[in-house]
């Protein structure tokens, strides 16, 4: 049985040990040369290759490496370049890295900044967003992915050139500043370069392209992309001896099935994790002589597969077809989201731990023993075997389930849902306990993290600096800094956030169900990678995590309430690898009960304010959205069991990163939060368009300046702000904040930026 092919979309680009990150990063610092970044390059796009290839991989995708983005390598490929990065050096690699992270270069007289990042999908990786002018040109301006696909063949491999194709591209496009058309006006003028791409790919010998649609799994209006798609394949079968591989993850097909199967491409590619429900309609609306692709193996977590189950479907699949078309085994999506590999895991989990999981390079072996299933089920026997016993401790394990979490949140009722009484008698209550001024000032929580801070830590962490030596350090930083505080006026103020590298990572290391990988690097964006915990368990909190600190900082100020700092259930999920053994609503609420706990601990040790971040409730929407309401239901239920076990007098503030929140807006409201604070100042005042639609009747502190660049801003620039804002909301439930948390910037800037702003704040008090 020779159609089963087996494959994966993607995989990591990093390298095992980061190689790629410290190459590129190296590059921009000038200690590594354009040539010996290109050679390590090709070096790791070898070693990935051949990897795929020792577990018996049939055929390896080429193109889907990338020095920073693989949309940007997409639009720099076909020429959308805009003309600020043409300066720079004739649209050559520095052009490509200026569009990633911007270019401030004395000497040739260039000042770009980059080009915009936005999320991929509803992942953590971000991408860069193509512009498209007016009069948007397109040519074939690089051939990247014909370059790899020769190396992968000269090596000896069967390669299948992966593109981002068209419509995805320009529907992930903007429109450039100065310009009105949408992006997607000008896939006619775009189609020819992808063709005269796609012609040297086929004169480099490729047989199979692979051409990725992730919008496919979006809710598209049928009467724009059907003709769309329908254009692009249309021209794209003319090019002769390429065959079409289409593919789209992340969520289900859906309603775009029935047109998208008619299209005429030889195989279609299905996400049989996050989209299962497609398998039925796919067998049915999918012309018997096209290849499926079966997306089996989940790319975007790192639990071991359960193979049985995944060998079902894969059985099921190959019997409808009737040996009329080849059946291929695949990752569900590009394996770009997970981690490397286990194996530098072996030593730092524990045996069993490691049993549970599977990293990309176990993902491979993954595709690969399904594949081998198919064909000769008897070949893989002992493998399917230890699968099957590894599968199975996960789900009987003691570690896993305890009964006692289980318990306490089945047995909830609605009174942990509740604040005893409404906002607006809670707020008369505050304003009596917190006399705080009108126009309250305050901060997001951490302030700068210095390389002295970074020291201590690295120190106390090699075993350099004692306990207590660590302690004294932090305890007399978090005293400096809430002192400061005091002095220049803030109202409202917090302990600095010094302790914490991360705002997940210092909670998941506190509680139980947690575990820390050493190397499970996945990219975010660009060089930079993420190492999320990994959520295994049952969720509790076997100790208080921030009362001590908490209570410290009170101390520290004599007559200014200082606020608990804790992250919200949503963001603790969103940022982690989650079990998957039970629904993500459920870890969350367990996540909730924990937080809980330490909200109501912060209130009993003296605590008046407590601020509960939920920066990712945003991001973790599903893609369509028929599953809004479900996602959005559970999200403020557990935000609002985190949150509602204390007194009237307490005040609880939440903080978002985004302001572009007309989808949730309700939803932020039924959070019921006393204060919420809120990026605002780059975004254009998108955020009092959205209050002027839905109106908001607690207190809220938009942020009045920008913290992700050193720049300071001035009082007047403030004040003009702050005035704008006094429009749309009520003086009395107004407060003056910045954008987000401080960590990343200067003492120097810090300082003086939050002095101007508490100056806008007192001179907004006299002339009220
Ligand atoms: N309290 C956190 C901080 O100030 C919030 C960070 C965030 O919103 N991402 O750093
Ligand atoms: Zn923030």
């Amino acid at each position: 049985m020779s159609f089963i092919k087996s494959t994966i979309l993607g995989f990591p680009r990093m390298g095992s040990d980061r190689q790629l990150k410290k190459l590129v990063e190296g590059y921009w610092a000038g200690k590594v040369t354009e040539a010996e970044l290109a050679e390590g390059s090709k070096k790791l796009r070898a070693e990935h290759w051949a990897l795929q290839a020792s577990y018996g991989l049939t055929e390896v995708p080429v193109g889907d490496f990338s020095y920073y983005d693989h949309v940007l390598d997409a639009a720099f490929a076909v020429g959308i370049i805009p003309e600020r990065y043409q300066q720079v050096d004739n649209s050559g690699t520095l052009a490509y890295f200026a569009m990633s992270r911007g270019l401030q270069n004395k000497s040739i007289n260039v000042d770009v900044p980059s080009l915009e990042m936005k999320k991929w999908f509803d992942t953590n990786y971000h991408y860069m967003v193509p512009e498209i002018a007016d009069d948007q040109t397109f040519a074939l301006h690089s051939t990247k992915v014909v370059d790899e696909l020769k190396e992968a063949k000269a090596l000896g491999y069967a390669a299948r050139p992966v593109i981002l194709g068209p419509v995805s591209l320009l529907t992930l496009s903007k429109t450039a500043k100065g310009s009105s058309s949408k992006p997607i006006s000008h896939l006619t003028k775009l189609i020819p370069v992808y063709v005269e791409l796609l012609g040297q790919l086929a004169a480099a010998g490729a047989e199979w392209v692979q051409i990725d649609e992730p919008i496919l799994a979006l809710d598209l209006d049928t009467a724009v992309f059907e003709p769309a798609f329908s254009q692009v394949y249309a021209e794209f079968s003319k090019v002769s001896g390429l065959k079409y591989l289409l593919t789209s993850y992340f969520d289900r097909l859906g309603s775009n099935l029935s047109w998208a199967a008619a299209l005429p491409v030889h195989g279609i590619h299905l996400d049989l994790v996050r989209g299962a429900s497609d398998v039925d309609a796919a067998l049915e609306k999918i012309p018997a002589d096209k290849v499926i692709s079966a997306g089996l193996i989940n790319g975007r977590n790192i639990w071991k597969a359960n193979l049985e189950k995944q060998l079902a479907i894969l059985q099921k699949i190959i019997d409808a077809r009737k040996a009329a078309a080849p059946v291929w085994v695949n990752s569900s999506c590009s394996l770009l989201h997970s981690p490397h590999s286990l194996k530098p895991e072996v030593g730092h989990l524990d045996d069993e731990m490691l049993g549970w999981l599977s990293f990309a390079e176990e993902k491979i072996e993954e595709v690969a023993i399904l594949a081998a299933a198919a064909v000769n089920r008897s070949a893989v026997d002992a493998k399917l075997k230890t699968n099957a016993e590894k599968v199975a401790s996960r789900q009987t394990s003691e570690r896993i389930t305890r009964p006692a979490v289980q318990q306490r949140l089945a047995s909830l009722d609605k009174t942990f849902y509740e604040r005893k009484v409404p906002f607006t008698e809670r707020q008369k209550l505050q304003r009596a306990a917190l006399k705080l001024p009108l126009f309250p000032t305050t901060t997001i929580g951490s302030f700068p993290q210095t390389a002295e801070v970074r020291k201590a830590r690295a120190q106390f962490r090699k075993g350099a600096l004692s306990e207590r030596e660590y302690k004294e350090f932090l305890d007399s930083e978090t005293r400096k800094c809430i002192e400061w505080q005091d002095e220049i006026g803030l109202d409202v103020l917090v302990h600095g956030e010094f302790e914490r590298t991360d705002m997940v990572e210092f909670f998941g290391e506190h509680l139980e169900g947690f575990i820390f990988t050493k190397k499970g690097w996945v990219q975010s964006y660009g060089s930079r990678c993420v190492k999320p915990p990994v959520i295994f368990g049952d969720v509790s909190r076997p100790h208080a995590m921030t009362v001590d600190v908490a209570r410290f900082s009170q101390d520290c100020s004599k007559n200014k309430p200082v606020k608990g700092m804790l992250t919200g259930p949503v963001t603790i999920l969103q940022w982690s690898f989650v079990r998957d053994d039970q629904p993500r609503s459920q870890t969350a609420g367990q996540i909730a009960l924990a937080i809980r706990d330490e909200v109501v601990d912060l209130e009993a040790a003296g605590i008046k304010v407590i601020q509960v971040d939920e920066p990712a409730i945003r991001e973790g929407l599903p893609l369509r959205k028929a599953d809004y309401e479900a996602y959005l239901k559970w999200s403020v239920d557990v935000f609002r069991l985190a949150t509602t076990g204390v007194n009237n007098e307490t005040q609880i503030h939440t903080h978002f990163c985004y302001s572009d929140f007309n989808e949730i807006f309700t939803a932020i409201k039924s959070l019921d939060a006393d204060v919420i604070t809120i990026e605002n100042s780059k975004s254009d005042l998108k955020l009092l368009g959205a209050l002027e639609v839905h109106g908001y009747a607690a207190e809220i502190g938009p942020g009045l300046y920008d913290i992700h660049s050193p720049r300071v801003p001035s009082v007047e620039e403030m004040a003009a702000r702050f005035a704008a804002l006094q429009k749309y909301i009520p003086a009395e439930n107004l407060w003056a904040n910045p954008d987000c948390g401080l960590k990343t910037r200067g003492w120097a800037e810090v300082k003086e930026s939050l002095t101007n702003l508490v100056s806008v704040a007192v001179a907004a008090r006299k002339s009220h």
